[in-house]
């Protein structure tokens, strides 16, 4: 009988970017996830906002590709770009998300969702374009949100950083210690790093801001990009 091939190791996809630690390396490890009925839902609206997008964007610039692949062997890194397109001479690589109207109207105070950001600042840095846009649609209007990126070599060392502990974990199989915030609230792993609700909520007020190591990158806070740290991700896609 043939031995059957080892089996490789899931990549990171470029969504945990922004994420948890601990969060980041269950998805690595194929931990599944509580997703409420809504959850499944707003996913299923979202992929198709996704879609709608994808086909008017192609009417009206110079799209270089939708769904561009961005693979990096060394980091793991395996992911697709909502579209690539070229202005004034400069690849940009395009993210579209869609949120409920309140979450629009913190983004529009505040800036972008550290994770809607981490995950272009992602595809920027590690997949070398020169620029990156985020479009946020708000579901329930007609409104849009759309912030520009560059590169940044802060972005760059951070998140590499960030990608190889996570690997680190994933090859040992072990799970980092819990990055506790007020993002614990809304996480659909919750419960493989709380015992109860009650436990969770008084770990989550005696610690509300999340302090990844290492600190966030500076240019997040200084680049108009002030999105709060707690926001449920549940509702974006
Ligand atoms: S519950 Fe909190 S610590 Fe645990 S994975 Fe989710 S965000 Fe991280």
């Amino acid at each position: 009988m043939r031995a059957s091939k080892p089996k490789k190791p899931k990549t990171f996809a470029p969504s945990l970017a922004g994420r948890c630690l601990r969060y980041a390396v269950m998805d690595l490890l194929g931990f599944g996830r509580m997703l409420s009925e809504d959850t499944l839902t707003a996913m299923r609206a979202g992929s198709s906002w996704h879609r709608t997008f994808q086909s008017r964007l192609v009417h009206e610039g110079e799209v270089l590709g939708l769904e561009v692949p961005i693979k990096n062997e060394e980091l793991g890194i395996s992911g697709r770009i909502d579209a690539v397109i070229k202005e004034h001479d400069k690849m940009v690589a395009v993210e579209y998300k869609t949120v409920y109207a309140d979450k629009y109207r913190q983004i529009e105070e505040h800036g972008p969702l550290f994770d809607h950001w981490a995950q272009l600042a992602l595809y920027v840095n590690l997949g070398r374009y020169e620029r990156g846009r985020l479009i946020v649609d708000n579901r329930e209007s007609e409104e849009r949100l759309t912030f520009g990126l560059l590169p940044s070599t802060e972005w760059e060392t951070w998140l590499i950083v960030r990608i190889q502990l996570a690997r680190r974990y994933q090859l040992q199989r072990m799970l980092p210690s819990r990055e506790i915030s007020l993002r614990c609230l809304h996480c659909d792993r919750w419960q493989r790093c709380f015992k109860t609700e009650e436990e969770r909520a008084q770990m989550v007020q005696s610690h509300p801001l999340w302090e990844p190591n290492p600190p966030l990158p500076e240019q997040y806070f200084t680049a108009g990009a002030y999105g709060i740290l707690s926001e449920p991700t549940e509702h974006s896609n």
